[in-house]
């Protein structure tokens, strides 16, 4: 099942789907595309995919942009959520 985009998240998601690392910045000047990537990752995640983030290190940007790439979610581990053993103690 494909999910719907808007014109703005199909410009971004259109970008990231090969999942190589890309600048979003540097290819879009899009205002807001903290709320648009929230909204793909949304759509994304019942399907098995996330979007990943690492800061820039293509461009030398004056201030901290964030790479993003579109991959498969990592399987959640079937021992999630973890929980302590009852002999873990914060203190001894
Ligand atoms: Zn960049």
């Amino acid at each position: 099942m494909k999910p719907k985009w808007s014109p703005q998240e199909e410009a971004i998601v259109s970008l990231l789907r090969s999942g190589e690392w890309v600048c979003i910045y540097n290819e879009i000047k899009m205002k807001d595309d903290r709320a648009r990537l929230s909204a793909i990752r949304r759509k994304l995640a019942p399907i098995g995919y996330e979007v990943q983030s690492k800061p820039c290190t293509i461009h030398n940007h004056t201030s901290r942009i964030l790479m993003r790439r579109i991959t498969k979610a990592k399987p959640i581990p079937t021992n999630f959520p973890y929980v302590p053993s009852p002999q873990y103690k914060e203190h001894d």
